[in-house]
Parts: C-alpha cells; structure tokens; sequence
C-alpha cells in the first residue's frame, strides 16, 4: 500500500508543530515532558511539555484578569476573531489532519472532515456570537417591567477527549469566546497535538490576550482538581466518559459550577421490518466505523427484525469484512487503529466472552498480527439475550446484533440504557418513525441516516450520556448567565 506522507514530511510537520504550553497568549516550554505515541506503530511521535498545576493556578489568574475586558470587548470583534480561526484552520487543513491522523490513528480522510467539522464551530459562532439577545416585556400584573440581559458566565475549563482531537475542543472554545469568556484547554494526554496547533493558529487570529491557555497535561486530576474547587473558575465543560464525568460533577459541586457533560453512550441502531436495506447497511457502516467505532455516537447495539436480520447480517458481515484496515496515513485506508493496548485488550476479551457465552462471531474478533493497536472488523450476532455485550460502550470497530420481533420490544431493548446519547432508525415508514422518536431516550435521533453532527444542530444527550447542548442556537447559551433587571 502506498505511503501517503514520507518520513521527512512527518518529521517536518512535527519539528513544526508546538509542543509546549498555551499560557493566555504565550507559549512556555519549560517543566517534564512526557512522549506522544503514533497508535499505528505503537512508536513515539515527540515529547510534549506536562504542565503542572501551578501552571493551570497561573492560567486561571490570568483568565480571571481577562475576564472584564473580554466581557467588554464588542461581539464584532470576537466574531471576527471567530471568522478568521475558521479561514486558517482551512487554510492549515491539511497540516492539521495529518497531525489529527498521526496521534490519534483515523484514516486522512476522516481527519479531513474532522477538521472541517471543527472549522464549522467557529464559522457558526462567528454568526451566533452577534445574535446574543435580551428581553423586555410588561409585567404581567402590570407593576413594572422585565429586562432581562444575557452575559458571559466566567472563566471556564473546557476538559477534552483523544477520540476527536480538534472537534470537541472547537465545539467548546468558539461558543465561549462568542460569549465573552476566557477559556484554559485542557486536552486528552493521548492527543494533545492537534489542539496546540490550534492554539497557535487562534494566536495568529488574534485572539486577545489572556482569553485561550491551552495545557496538556499527565495528571489530568491532579492539574484540574485545584482550579475545579477555586471560586474564579465559573464553568466547567467535559467532554468524555461517564465515569470521570460523573466524578467532575461531583466536584463542581463545591463551587456550584455551571456544567455542561458531553459523556458517552450506547447507541441503538434499529432496523424495522420496511426498512430499505441498502440504506440501512449504508447508514450501519457509517454509524458504526465513523472514527473506527471509537465515537460516542458510534452505534452500539445493532437492533433488527427477526424477518430482515438474516440478510442485514449477511450484508453487513460483507462489507465489514472488506474494509482496508491500517495506517491511517496510507492511501486506501478505511479502519485506523484503536488508540492504545488497552482498548485493543478491552475489545479482545469482550468478543471472546459473548464467543464463550453462545454468540456467533461473523467476521473479525480479534486484533491483527501486526505492530499498532488494530483490531478486525467484528460482527457479532446470536448473542444470548441476558449477555450483556454491547451495554457499555464498544468503542472500537465490532458490531453486535440483536433481534427483536414487534415495535413495542424495538423501543424498550433500544431505550434498556443507563445512556442516552443518540439514537438511530430505519423505516420507509414516516409515522412509524416519528412514533418511534417520541418515544425514544435519546438527545439525538437520526432517522435513515448514520452521521448527523453539524455544527449549526444542538449535539448532546440525556440521562447518563450527559447535560447541556453543544452546537446549534443552544450552544452559546452554555456559556451565558441570565441577568433580570426589575424596572418600574
Ligand atoms: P476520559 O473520560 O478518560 O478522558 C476525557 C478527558 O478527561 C481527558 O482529557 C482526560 O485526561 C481527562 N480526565 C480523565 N480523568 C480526569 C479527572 N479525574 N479529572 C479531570 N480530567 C480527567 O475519556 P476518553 O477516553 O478520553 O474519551 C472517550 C470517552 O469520551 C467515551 O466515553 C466517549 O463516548 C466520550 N465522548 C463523548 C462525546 C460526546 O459528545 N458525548 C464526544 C466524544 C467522546
């Protein structure tokens, strides 16, 4: 297979590439420096600075002396800001999806629209940044009047995951600036790369003084937990497993933070009776191998009618079985790696287990033969109904597949989850699926189609899967405090 970057390119870019702290406009190289590894070898890229807690104390003290001035700078200004990050992130995309490729694994082409995803959120809170609105009505008993103001809530700690190394900190650091708030970034550990380029690229921006510290970090509790229970600090965004979500929330509580907690999930992906096959093997693919399986909109748990499941299995174990897995930088890959040993070990024996237990492994099961942490495209079906494979999150390429024989069991088997991220239907059927979205426990819903994220569409979900809405019209509001003024 044909190498698409060589060598020299890579260690270019990497020369190029920032690799220490973000400090409120300044970068800071010195302290410890831990390594960055490439998952398609298992081999260090370069060593990154691992900032220390005093230096997160540092960047809070200067997010809060930036705090009034940022409030006080006017919307066309951050939106312009805003608008030219978007025109460099194009401008650098290909610089960006390479790094995206190198630390975190995925084929180019989805660093490709990874990046442009990104670019998306400053483009759209570039506009959002100007529509901040107010309100002013009568009181209802005729007494006075309510003005009601919207203004930046503070200071915000935006904590992001490996699995998207650009988007989900994008997704955080354009609607606070359009709101008027400092940011500090602290990325995953396993990919901090992409971020900090990204930081550079905002500097270039323009981006005023003190409003973005970007630091990467070993000790992700140990960094944050001081700031977490400062008082200055006013918010706290999370984007990552439920596990330390929930763990954050419980220590936001001391300060009563604001939160906003993008967690993980357990997506059921239901193929009905009507469905159009091809559009749903389609809309399966995509759902399932967007980012290898290691997204948390990842479809989780195949759900198909017993009269169709016999052929979507069929079909689905073929397509799976022909996807091209390797470096994500050579040219023809599908699948990339999964991130780490870990998950590569994970996945192994939760195959083998629900294998042990009964089910049937259609396709893949294990890792490849190879250096890199690759794992084969997996489908699993006849898994026994009390087994619980699939009830957490898969995160990886593996599919499993269960049946179901009438409406009412589809929606109780696709709502018997702690999460409630996204949900996928398959129906030609328009009443069937808006009955079925009702009832759904899910923030998301995607009816006949396998990715639905954009900016411009509020991301998030319910119950374990999370609190808050990232994108759309509701994603600044994340970031703002109501104010009511009483007038006579
Ligand atoms: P993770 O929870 O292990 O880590 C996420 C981030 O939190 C990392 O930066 C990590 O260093 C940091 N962190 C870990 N422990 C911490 C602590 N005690 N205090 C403060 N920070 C801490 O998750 P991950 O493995 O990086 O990402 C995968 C998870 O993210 C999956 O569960 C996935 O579903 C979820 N996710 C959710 C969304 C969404 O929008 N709902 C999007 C992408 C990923």
């Amino acid at each position: 297979m044909a190498e698409h970057t060589d060598g020299d390119e890579i260690a270019d870019l990497l020369a190029t590439t920032p690799t220490g702290g973000f400090l409120g406009g300044k970068w800071v190289e010195d302290g410890d420096r831990f390594t960055v590894d490439d998952p398609s070898t298992g081999l260090p890229l370069v060593d990154v600075v691992d900032n220390p807690p005093e230096r997160f104390l540092e960047a809070l003290d200067i997010a809060d002396r930036t705090r009034e001035s940022l409030a006080a700078t006017t919307t066309h200004q951050r939106a312009e800001v805003l608008r030219r990050t978007y025109e460099l992130i194009v401008r650098d995309s290909e610089r960006l999806a390479t790094l995206c490729t190198l630390e975190m694994g995925k084929p180019l082409a989805e660093s490709r629209a990874e990046v442009a995803y990104a670019a998306d959120f400053f483009r759209w809170f570039a506009g959002e940044a100007l529509r901040v609105d107010g309100g002013y009505r009568p009181n209802p008993s005729g007494t006075g009047r309510i003005l009601t103001l919207q203004r930046p809530v503070g200071p915000c700690l935006l904590i992001t995951p490996w699995n998207f190394p650009i988007a989900m900190g994008a997704r955080k650091i354009a609607p606070a600036l359009a709101a008027g708030c400092p940011s500090i970034v602290k990325p995953s550990e396993l990919t901090p790369l992409t971020m900090l380029a990204l930081a550079a690229l905002m500097e270039e921006a323009g981006a005023p003084a003190g409003s973005l510290s970007v630091l990467p970090t070993l000790d992700a509790a140990a960094t944050t937990g001081p700031i977490i229970a400062d008082r200055r600090l006013r918010k706290l965004s999370f984007t990552g497993s439920t596990a330390v979500g929930k763990q954050l929330i419980a220590q936001s509580a001391e300060q009563v933070l604001r939160v906003s907690m993008e967690l993980g999930g357990s997506a059921p992906f239901v193929v009905f009776d009507d469905a159009d096959l091809d559009a749903a093997v389609e809309g399966a693919m995509a759902a399932k191998m967007r980012n290898g399986g290691e997204a948390c909109t990842s479809a989780n748990r195949f759900l198909v009618h017993e009269s169709v499941a016999e052929e979507f299995t069929a079909r689905l174990t073929e397509r799976m079985a022909g996807l091209s897995v390797g470096r994500g930088l050579d040219e023809g890959v599908e699948v990339g790696p999964l991130i780490d040993e870990r998950a590569q070990v994970r996945l192994r024996d939760a195959v083998a287990d629900v294998a042990a237990a009964g089910a049937e492994v259609n396709t893949g099961g294990a890792p490849l033969d190879r250096p890199g942490w690759f794992f084969a495209p997996t489908v699993v079906s006849g898994i026994p109904a009390s087994h619980p494979f699939g009830d957490d999150e898969l995160f990886g390429p593996v599919a499993p597949i269960r049946t179901f024989t009438d409406d009412e069991q589809a929606i109780a088997m696709a709502n018997d989850t702690p999460y409630g991220l996204i949900a996928y239907a398959y129906t030609r059927d328009l009443e069937r699926a808006l009955r079925v979205c009702d009832r759904l426990e899910s923030g998301m819903v995607g009816i006949n189609r396998g990715v639905i994220s954009n900016a411009a569409a509020p991301f998030g979900g319910v119950k374990h899967s999370g609190v808050g809405r990232e994108g759309g019209f509701a994603g600044i509001h994340e970031y703002l405090e109501t104010t009511y003024v009483g007038l006579p």
